[in-house]
Order: C-alpha cells, then structure tokens, then sequence
C-alpha cells in the first residue's frame, strides 16, 4: 500500500532571542526546536509527547506558521509553508487547522458561539449571509455533540468539556485536511479527556482527517495516535509505530515516561523509573546527549557527542549511543 505524505518537517529549529537576566547587556538564546525531521502521512494521527519547554507546541505553531522557523523547511503537499504569504497562506490555513489546550481563551468571550464558530467561515468566504452562517454553525455543533440550538449562547455558558467540543468546531468549520491539537484535553479530568478523545477518533473516521496530537502525557496519546515521537529538549529523540513505541520503547527517557503511567492494580508494576532532576534549560543544555544528567544509562560518550535519530527497527528510530 503507497502512503501520501501530506507534511514533512524537514531539518526545522525555532531559535528565541531572550534577556538574560543575570547578564543583561548580552542576549541569550533559547533553542526551542532542534533539527527535528518528520513526516505525516495522510490518515495517520501522529502523537508528539514530551514534558513542558520539548517543543512540541512550537513545532505544532511553526506548522501553522504562526512561528517562523529559524531553520529548516516545513512543505505540505510539497509546498513550502515558507513561501506563502496573502491569499495562498490563507488557502494553506483553510486546509491545516489548530485546536488549542485553552479553547476559553481561543473563544471570544463576547461573542456569540454562532459568531465564534462562524467567523472562519467568514474569513474564507464560505458563506452568503447570517442565516446562511447559522444553519452551518448548528449542524457543526450537531457535529460535535452539542445541541445545535446552543448556537445563541455565550462561551461562559458551557463547562470546559463543551468548550472543547466548541474550539474543534470551530476547526472542522473550514473542513481542513489536518487538524493540530495542541494539549486539546490537558484541561479536562479524565472522562471527559475520554469523551473527547473518542469524539475525536470519530470525527477523523468521518471526515478522513490527519491529526497531530500533541500532549505531554503518554497515556493521553495511547488510544488515538498511529505512531509517536517523543521529544526532549527540542529533540524528537524516539519515532515508532505506537505498538512498537509501547511495547519495546528504545530510549531511556520513553522508558521512564512509560514506567509513569499508572496501572489499575496496586502493585502490578514495580519497576518505576524516577526521573533525577528537571529538564535541563534549554537556554543553555547540556553536552552531548541533551538527556544524559538524567539518564541512569549515560556512559563517557553520552556526555560528549550528540546521539542521532536513527533506524533501529521496523518504521522504530531513536537517538541513543546504546544502539551505536
Ligand atoms: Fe542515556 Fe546515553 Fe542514551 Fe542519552 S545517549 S539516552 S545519556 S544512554
């Protein structure tokens, strides 16, 4: 079977300049994003999982181009994302949509969800006029779950489940190819990170979308993703087929994001591993293997040279020097 490669990430980095507030008079930098390669096929739901500051949130904005990269070239369908600018970055927005960890503060507090919903519909001049606009909001809503005659109603009116359900809404408007989720159920507690979840796995049967999922919790990616990358420090440093990822994580720092999930029966697992430490600043990271301070596993070599992503088993890569 072929697959269609829809995006491809292709040697990307983000660099922040920031203030450096113990040595003001000289400029720091923040190496968000690394070099980080990565394709998406058509269909798949790609998980991209790390702890807060990987740069799996600004990967997922450089996608959108509301970052620029610093580096590297981002094509959908063969475009160069970089190249865009007026009304063909528009058309490109139409196709790659965003939904966001806060969907409160991604809605307009004044305005109704007809209006909130609606005004991508707008914006792409998908729609003739008001009514035209609402019956097109209410079968969204519909859609998603909502009673449809919600559509006159203010976004503090719903809990943040609903909301959640308003914010994918308001993406599936425009009928975009690729959905971006950016931390979409982080906010919720766990059954309705469920029921949002499976909305989604829904919503991508029916409409044959492609979803980048981005959380920083393992489990939260488990039952939706395809494949996974994990990243660290701006890295993706493992990239597998979520069984494989699962059952035969490579890296040491899968392995320990993986021994964190908790399991139902007290007891059954026994083998946790404790991260030492927080991640590294990346402002200024370590030599080498950027994981190796935590790493139980780091020996000399980890300490000097950068380990690369590489195969290491069927569609399994990783970067770690203990598969040199
Ligand atoms: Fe640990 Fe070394 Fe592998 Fe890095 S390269 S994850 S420090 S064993």
């Amino acid at each position: 079977m072929t697959t269609e490669i829809l995006l491809e990430l292709e040697n990307i980095s983000k660099t922040f300049k920031v203030r450096d507030k113990y040595n003001p008079g000289k400029p720091s930098f923040v190496h968000a994003v690394d070099g980080v390669n990565l394709a998406v096929e058509k269909g798949e739901t790609l998980g991209i999982v790390g702890e807060s500051g990987c740069g799996k949130s600004t990967t997922g904005r450089m996608i959108m181009r509301l970052l620029d990269a610093s580096k590297g070239k981002i094509y959908y369908r063969g475009t160069d994302l970089s190249s865009l600018k007026g009304k063909s970055l528009l058309k490109m927005r139409k196709k790659i949509q965003m939904v966001f960890q806060d969907p409160y503060a991604s809605l307009n507090p004044r305005l109704t969800i007809a209006e909130n919903v609606g005004e991508p519909l707008i914006i792409h001049k998908l729609i003739k006029s008001r009514a035209d606009r609402d019956e097109q909001v209410k079968e969204l809503l519909g859609q998603v779950g909502l009673d449809p005659s919600y559509y006159t109603r203010y976004p503090f009116e719903f809990s943040g489940g609903q909301r959640q359900r308003i914010g994918i809404a308001r993406a599936l408007a425009v009928e975009p190819e690729i959905i971006i989720a950016d931390e979409p159920v982080s906010a919720l507690d766990v059954s309705l990170q469920a029921q949002v979840i499976n909305l989604m796995q829904d919503l991508k049967q029916q409409k044959n979308l492609t979803y980048i999922f981005i959380a920083h919790d393992l489990s939260v990616v488990k039952h939706i993703s395809d494949r996974v990358a994990v990243m660290y420090l701006g890295r993706v440093v493992e990239l597998a087929e979520k069984h494989s990822l699962f059952d035969n994580p490579m890296h040491p720092y899968t392995q320990a994001l993986l021994s964190a999930i908790p399991v139902p029966t007290p007891g059954a697992k026994e083998d946790r591993i404790v991260l030492q430490g927080d991640v590294p600043s990346p402002m200024n990271p370590p030599s080498g293997c950027p994981f190796h301070p935590r790493c139980s596993k780091a020996f000399d070599k980890c300490r000097e040279c950068m380990p690369e992503l590489k195969l290491v088993g069927k569609g399994h890569s990783t970067a770690c020097h203990l598969y040199d």
